[in-house]
């Protein structure tokens, strides 16, 4: 996924689906498995009961595709690892789950997160000539309002312009770690939170973006991977983001963002910015147009690293939402 580009290198998005296996709802109404991973980075429609075998254009591309059986660990092995331990080396990162809701993006970003959180600190704990500061913050976005996840009074945090540092959220918890425990009974506090959210307004979950940010300072040492010699200063974020059922249809159809409609103004405008920085770098990216593009600004394009993970739903009955899904991963590509 790098590329060479006048002399720069240039970062391209890594983009992966991932299909979840049946769950016990839909084999009780007798849905059945519609997708099939033809080999390591495509799947395609199954021909089910289809007189005709399928097309070739039935069959879609990108960086990998994991299935049905696919553990986690492979899923963040083949393409995430990299993308989030690139955060010791002071290069922000952001990746993200995308996906209807019940299609396995908690599942996956859960995972991922703690599977990154483990390598992360093997390297610090390996590293002993450098000093490391560990910092933990995490926030949710529901309705364009940004939430403090460690901190239940603040619910409508402000963004204010830093000069130096960019988009900054004003009054955002940061808790810095002295050690590694401390970061899981963080990860899993904001997890309880979204489950009683989730149980009890049911809507909210599915509607919001959540960040969990981790961001690790630095001094290199005699670290050779790097000429600088100053300190490094990266943050590396895992997203998992509202679903997608109703972005998807006004993506598709291209429909016009209008102020106050029920469509996520985030989620749309990061499948702006995302298809903006896959086909023109260089060209006006939209980042100012929602909270979570704005939050995430320079964790996104630059020299920054983004990898997306795309989860369907195997069910015939979801194929059209699995299709949407598709479609916004081949946007990113
Ligand atoms: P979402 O966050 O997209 O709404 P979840 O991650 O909550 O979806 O997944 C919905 C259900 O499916 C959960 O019970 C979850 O445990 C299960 N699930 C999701 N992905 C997988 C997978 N790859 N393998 C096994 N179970 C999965
Ligand atoms: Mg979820």
């Amino acid at each position: 996924e790098v590329g060479e580009e006048e002399g720069n290198t240039v970062e391209r998005i890594f983009v992966a689906i991932r299909v979840r296996p049946l769950n016990e709802r839909e084999k009780a109404r007798q849905d059945v498995s519609e997708w099939e991973c033809v080999s390591h980075n495509s799947v395609r429609l199954k021909n089910n009961g289809h007189a005709e075998p399928r097309s070739p254009t039935d069959t879609y591309t990108f960086d990998r595709v994991f299935g049905e059986k696919c553990p986690t660990k492979q899923v963040y092995e083949q393409g995430i690892k990299d993308v989030s331990l690139s955060v010791v080396r002071g290069i922000n990162s952001s990746i993200f789950a995308y996906g209807q809701t019940s299609s396995g993006k908690t599942y996956t970003m859960t995972g991922i997160t703690e599977l990154a959180v483990s390598d992360i600190y093997q390297y610090i704990e390996k590293h002993k000539e450098r000093e490391f500061v560990v910092k933990f913050s995490a926030m949710e976005i529901y309705n364009e309002a940004v939430r403090d996840l460690l901190n239940s009074n603040a619910t409508s945090l402000r963004l204010l312009d830093d000069p130096e540092k960019g988009t900054v959220v004003e009054k955002l918890t940061e808790e810095t770690l002295t050690e590694r425990s401390r970061l899981q009974q963080l990860i899993s506090k904001c997890a309880a939170e979204r489950t009683t959210e989730e149980t009890a307004m049911n809507e909210t979950s599915s509607r919001s973006h959540q960040i969990l940010r981790l961001t690790v300072e630095s001094n290199p040492g005699d670290f050779v991977g790097t000429a600088r010699s100053g300190a490094l200063f990266a943050s590396v974020n895992f997203v998992d983001l509202a679903g997608s059922e109703r972005a998807s249809q006004a993506l598709s159809a291209g429909t016009r963002l209008r102020e106050g409609s029920h469509i996520n103004r985030s989620l749309l405008t990061l499948g702006t910015v995302i298809r903006k920085l896959s086909k023109e770098r260089n060209g006006h990216i939209p980042y100012r147009d929602s909270k979570l593009t704005r939050i995430l600004h320079n964790s996104l394009g630059g020299n920054a690293r983004t990898a997306i993970i795309c989860t369907i739903s195997p069910a015939r009955s979801q194929v059209e939402q699995s299709k949407n899904t598709l479609f916004f991963a081949a946007c990113a590509k």
